[in-house]
């Protein structure tokens, strides 16, 4: 484990090819110097990841990425320019250095800047591009607390760089500006369609059918072992009494958090306690409908179905209900 004040030992470690745990704002990820091919590989081998599946690389501070737009690409140095450091993944073409590994194969590169400071100097320590994506094994929830990261990579990895919780909480906003038109939401995340159409004045639109997909989104998606069905929130009250004829359930909801950012920022650490609490259910309150979309486009990805009344049993089994 290495304090916060540490990051200079955890960019000693990733420069040398270590792999090492890092914090960011959206969720831990799991670190290796994007120009080894080894440490690429031991990335993929630690997460139990299909090899055609790219990492984000990241860099320490804006200018770097800044360095990889090509000239053309202006859409694209705006959105850096707005966001970045912050929750937000642009494609670029790739550069000479990024290795095939990290590249999935493919002719461009996702590259973010974190917001951590220390993340930010840990990955300028290291003096290379840091490949990471999120520090959990294949099919299960992403870390969002240095705790969820110790169970997803304690003797998988060199270090464990402390950062305390993740404030956002589901993985960053992927887009691809390349057509230098439109922007293309490859993955929704806390930066919004509207948002970024908002102040950059430009067409946002998510991806369809036509585009390259992100070729993470062909894989299953973590589900928990607690069932997770979703709720509209008119619906609440009637599930919520369903509900209360199981032993122990967990209420994901406006109620219990106040607001949908701090509900997506504790969403996978709820997934993570509910399991180990053993559950029956997780009742999910549904966004309405064109608000929070990253936190929408995860619950529907971990959720078994929608509720509708007196069928809660249905999703829970029969353990519970006769
Ligand atoms: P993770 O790091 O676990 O959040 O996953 C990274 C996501 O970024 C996956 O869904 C990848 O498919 C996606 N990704 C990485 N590189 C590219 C790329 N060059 N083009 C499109 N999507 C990418
Ligand atoms: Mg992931």
């Amino acid at each position: 484990m290495l304090r916060p004040d540490q990051y200079q030992r955890a960019g000693e470690l990733l420069s040398r090819g270590d792999l090492v745990v890092i914090p960011t704002e959206t969720v831990y990820g799991l670190g290796a110097s994007a120009l080894a091919s080894a440490a690429i590989g031991a990335v993929f081998d630690a997460k139990e990841r299909p090899r055609d599946n790219p990492l984000i690389v990241h860099v320490g501070e804006l200018a770097a990425a800044l360095d990889l737009v090509p000239p053309d690409l202006g859409l694209t140095r705006r959105i850096l320019e707005t966001y970045a450091p912050g929750p937000i993944t642009v494609i670029l073409p790739a550069p000479a250095w990024a290795v095939p590994e990290v590249r999935g194969g493919l002719p461009t590169i996702a590259v973010r800047v974190p917001s951590p400071e220390i993340t930010r100097k840990a990955i300028i320590a290291a003096g290379v591009p840091v490949a990471a994506p999120s520090a959990n094994r294949s099919g299960r929830p992403s870390p969002t607390t240095v705790a969820m990261a110790i169970e997803e990579m304690d003797g998988r990895v060199a270090a464990i760089l402390d950062g305390g919780p993740c404030t956002v909480g589901i993985e960053s906003t992927i887009v691809d500006a390349r057509s230098d038109r439109e922007v293309v939401i490859l993955r929704p995340g806390r930066i919004t369609a509207a948002e970024i159409a908002r102040d950059l004045g430009c067409v946002v639109r998510l991806r369809d059918a036509e585009d390259v997909p992100t070729p993470g989104t062909r894989y299953r998606h973590y589900t928990p072992r607690v069932p997770v069905v979703l709720v509209p929130a008119d619906e609440l009250d009637a599930a919520r009494k369903e509900a209360k004829r199981l032993p122990a359930w967990t209420e994901l909801s406006l109620q219990r958090f106040g607001d949908f950012a701090t509900y997506e920022e504790n969403l996978y650490r709820a997934f993570w306690d509910a399991e180990r609490a053993g559950h029956a259910v997780i009742l999910a309150e549904l966004p309405p409908e064109g608000s929070a979309e990253g936190l929408t486009d995860r619950l529907r990805r971990a959720a078994v179905g929608e509720y509708r009344r007196g069928e809660l049993g249905r999703f829970v089994g029969g353990r519970f209900f006769g």
